[in-house]
């Protein structure tokens, strides 16, 4: 399942934030994916349920928020918020554009607990 090699993914890094910061489990784990990622948030959701046992994470409630992709046009340099289905500049209407997001997942945040604080990263 391709949802869960990412959730793999997504774990090495929240284990690695948890331990830089010695604490004692994570809370939740928030992830906005790209509109153009290709990856179905109620999957990434279970594969998650899956990837966290076992894991300082085991307890985590995962947050997902699908972003729109933005696009920097080439030749006007604005970027502009698109949807996955055009990718023109809204500024100028050129389709000479570059993706800078949309297609990937991001870490966004991570809620860690330690010791009796829970603490916002
Ligand atoms: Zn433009």
């Amino acid at each position: 399942m391709h949802e869960l090699s990412l959730c793999q993914n997504l774990m090495d890094q929240v284990n690695e934030l948890a331990r830089k910061h010695g604490a004692r489990s994570v809370s939740s784990v928030k992830v906005q994916i790209g509109q153009l990622a290709g990856v179905e948030p109620l999957l990434l959701e279970s594969a998650f349920t899956i990837a966290r046992a076992g894991t300082i994470a085991e307890q985590a409630e995962m947050i997902t928020e699908v972003v729109a992709p933005i696009v920097v046009c080439n030749d006007c340099g604005k970027e502009s918020e698109v949807t996955p289905s055009n990718l023109l500049c809204l500024a100028c209407g050129g389709n000479d554009t570059r993706l800078i997001r949309g297609d990937e997942l991001i870490l966004a945040r991570v809620e860690l607990v330690v010791d009796e604080d829970p603490q916002t990263h």
